[in-house]
């Protein structure tokens, strides 16, 4: 168990905060470092989180990533998209969804009124598995109290969760994206719809009409939404 004042230190730290010591103190300092920065979120404000983010060591991805994938968007949004996780474009950029994939995301969004900076963008790995493989089971359970933290910040009104590891992750269930579309689920209350991810409208071009019933359903249940 971590003392208070070395945890206080490693969330500074996680924060980017240079911790200034008495000298007495840096025998201390000089002890091996343990799992500090992965503290539990639980209580995190958005600058402790997404330090805590960025330092985690909580799965092996982050052995192999170039930059953490915090997720972008306003802290106010009503929209909160959850996708899968960083692709190689996204790790190299910090980002979200910026390839191919993200340009129809925007698109989709545009249609029904949103923009990218008025939603807010995650995903369920904050990480990039190496030859994007689908995340293992112990990196989504690690990944999870960020994401859990970044909802309850949010508050949104409606949650859209964007391919099958998205679904199948937020929902605790193992039935295909084509079952757990075009129905309204929730999650800790707040209304949860599912649809296919833009890669895969990407690939089948022809679903894309049932991607804009799942978009029509959660832009109802949003404003239906009073929490
Ligand atoms: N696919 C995802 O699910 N998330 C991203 O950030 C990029 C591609």
């Amino acid at each position: 168990m971590m003392q208070p004042e070395n945890q206080r230190r490693a969330y500074l730290r996680a924060m980017g905060i240079d911790v200034w010591l008495p000298r007495d103190s840096l025998e201390d300092e000089a002890a091996p470092p343990d799992a500090s920065v992965n503290v539990s979120p639980a209580a995190m404000d958005w600058e402790a989180l997404r330090g805590s983010v960025s330092a985690c060591t909580l799965c092996g991805l982050s052995q192999s990533r170039t930059n953490t994938v915090f997720g972008i968007g306003s802290a106010d949004a009503d929209w909160l998209i959850v996708g899968e996780a960083p692709g190689a474009e996204e790790d190299r950029r910090g980002e979200p969804f910026v390839g191919r994939a993200g340009k129809l995301l925007d698109e989709m969004l545009r249609a029904i009124g949103q923009r990218r900076e008025d939603v807010f963008i995650a995903n369920i790995l904050k990480c990039r598995p190496p030859d994007n493989r689908d995340p293992k089971a112990d990196e989504s359970a690690s990944c999870r109290p960020y994401l859990e933290r970044q909802i309850e910040l949010l508050r949104p009104r409606i949650i859209l969760a964007v391919g099958r590891i998205a679904a199948q992750n937020l929902l605790g269930s193992d039935e295909p994206v084509g079952r757990l579309r075009g129905r309204p689920h929730e999650l800790g209350g707040i209304p949860l719809v599912v649809t296919y991810h833009p890669a895969y409208l990407l690939r089948s071009p022809s679903q894309k009409n049932k991607a804009w019933q799942d978009l029509c359903l959660a832009t109802r249940l949003a404003a239906e939404y009073s929490a």
